[in-house]
Formats: structure tokens, sequence, C-alpha cells
């Protein structure tokens, strides 16, 4: 079903993400042996240009060449298109919504997911970690699908900023939370050294960490954010980023809207405008089950999308193929872990 290997291809540590390829195939699992049994799973290039997960892994499997304080399962993902700097190729599904989930898929990539989590689940990790970057402007923060205290100890131990999600479906961590403490984390825009650094330091960290149940003097500062539901843009609107436009579009996406990621907007902040105040309104806003719930949150005052709730959106890209393949932002709430057990 899927490649596994008991030690890293020769010289693997020397090469950038976009040469993975000649020494692995997509979704081949390495077994590291360390001192600790009990292993740290991690995933990385689910997205084949995120590819800070695998700068931050060499870093650690350099520094800790003579012996791993602990064991690592290491998942390489979509290593092909990391050849060429793509997320997935055209006719790929998102590798990250292809885990065991609410809706499971029979294709082939779904099964290899499905083959990987059912092992785990035997294996029982430590703790699983999927590394990820952000096309926009983001603080490096941390996703949890539970409240659970070890998930957010887990979340505090890469970053201040944590959010919990329930959706989408078929994500990495969410399919893991069933057996183990586990976390996707976003490490800003792919391959920056503050991210890289952050992600070593964490990795690092967690193979030393014998527990998850304490995590000293990180709580008073930590932030749960709850993202209850998803912005995606009608596929029928056509769009361009404002000072990009080349042709005529129905919505113009303000220029610098990634800014606001992580801020509580106030309202009436414009989104962007329209073509004509008769154009529909470009977004379509859902609940986590999938409601359409845009009325609440965003208006039209004359040719300009207005924010019509407080609202702290995360996630806002300015890359017109990250907003067509999945989303322009998510909008999220404070959440309050202490009570939400
Ligand atoms: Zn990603």
């Amino acid at each position: 079903m899927i490649n596994i290997l008991d030690e890293l291809p020769n010289e693997i540590l020397e090469v950038d993400a976009t040469r993975l390829h000649e020494f692995v195939e997509n979704h081949t699992l390495v077994h590291l042996k360390g001192k600790i049994k009990r292993p740290l799973f991690i995933s990385i290039l689910q997205h084949g240009d995120e590819t800070t997960g695998w700068d931050a892994m060499k870093l650690l499997l350099k520094q800790n060449a003579d012996k791993l304080p602990r064991s690592i399962y290491l998942l390489f993902g979509n290593v092909q298109a990391a050849k060429n700097n793509l997320r997935q190729f055209d006719e790929q599904p998102d590798f990250n919504r292809c885990w065991p989930g609410l809706h499971n898929h029979s294709h082939e990539i779904a099964q290899r997911m499905q083959f990987i989590t059912d092992m785990m689940a035997e294996i029982k990790p430590f703790a699983s970690i999927d590394i990820h970057n952000n096309s926009g402007r983001n603080p490096h923060y941390a996703g949890i699908n539970s409240l659970g205290s070890k998930f957010i100890n887990l979340a505090s131990l890469f970053a201040d900023t944590i959010i919990h999600f329930t959706s989408p479906d078929g994500i990495q961590s969410g399919a893991f939370a069933k057996f183990c403490p586990s976390v996707t984390i976003e490490c800003g825009m792919s391959g920056t050294a503050d991210g890289i650094e952050q992600t070593h330091t964490f990795l690092e960290n967690l193979i030393h960490l014998s527990s998850l149940d304490t995590i000293p003097g990180v709580a008073e500062h930590r932030q749960v954010l709850n993202i209850f539901s998803t912005v995606k843009i009608k596929p029928e609107i056509s769009i361009a980023i404002e000072g990009e436009v080349t042709n005529p579009v129905n919505f113009v996406i303000n220029d610098d809207l990634d800014y606001h990621n992580f801020h509580l907007l106030e309202v009436g902040t414009v989104f962007g405008h329209l073509d004509d105040e008769k154009t529909d309104m470009p977004f379509v806003v859902t609940d986590q089950i999938g409601h359409d719930i845009t009325d609440h949150y965003f208006e039209k005052r004359g040719t300009q999308v207005c924010i019509k709730q407080q609202v702290i959106p995360a996630m806002i890209t300015q890359s017109i193929r990250a907003i067509r393949l999945d989303c322009l932002c998510y909008l999220m709430h404070p959440a309050n872990p202490l009570q939400s057990h």
C-alpha cells in the first residue's frame, strides 16, 4: 500500500524539498528508532509547496544523528508536487482532505491514509504533528481538533496562538485525534527562517519530553480561538487582487487583506469591491455543519462587501490559486477551553 522504511535513504538530508522525489515516493513512511520507543508521528509536505517541515526535520535529524532521544515515524506527503513547488497537481485531491473522517472516500490516496491511520492507531504515538505553511501573512499558530488538556499543552509548546477547529473533514490531525494528542502547526510563509527555527525547537522539545500532562509556565499567555466557519468565493464570480487587475472582474479583493489575520474586525470592515451593485454577494460562508450563514457575517453596501458582525479572520490568503483550491479565509471567535470539556 505504501513504502515503509526503517532508515532514511543515504544523502537525503543534503537535499531540498524539490529533490526529495529522487529518494522517496509520495507517502513513504520512515521509522527512525530512538531511545524512548513510543514514537512521535511527524507529517510533512502534505502540500508540496510547504517546505518548512522538511527544513526543520533536516536540522533535527542532523543534530540527533548519533541517537534520537525518541523514535519518530516520519511521513513524506506529496514529494512529486514538491518537485514543482506546487501544493498539489490539478488532477490530485488535496491530500489533507483524504484522511478518515465523517465522509470517507474510496480512491487510492484515501486508502493509503486509512492504512497509515490504522497502523498508527495500533502503535499509539506519543503525539502527532502535521507541519504546514500559509500563503498569506499569519502569526505562527497551532490548530487542534479537541480541547483536551494534552492537545492544548501540545499546541502551547509551539505557539501562544491556538485555534480549535472541527472542519474541514478528512484532515490528518482530526483522524489521529481519536488515539493520540495531535496538532497541525502553521509555520508562516514557506521556507522563512523564523518558521523553520520555531518548528525545529518545537520538535526538539517533543523528542525529549516524557509527558504532555503538564507544561509549566505557558497557560497564562495562550489564547484559544474557535473556527466556526469557512469563507469561499462562489465559483461563478471572477476575482482579482487590487493592484493586479488585468481584466474586468466581478469582485476585486482588497490588497493587504491578509493583514487582518487574527485581528478582531469591526462592523463595516471592507473586504473588496464589486463591479456593479447588482452583482451577487461573492462569498458563501458556511458553518461547521455546512449551513449557509453568509447573511449573518457579510453585507453589500453599494459595491462594497463589508463585515456585518465583529469577527476574527484567519488564513486570509492573497493567492488566487489557493483561494480557488481551498478558501478565502476562516472566521473565528474566542473559545474558552476551560469551560468546553
Ligand atoms: Zn498545508
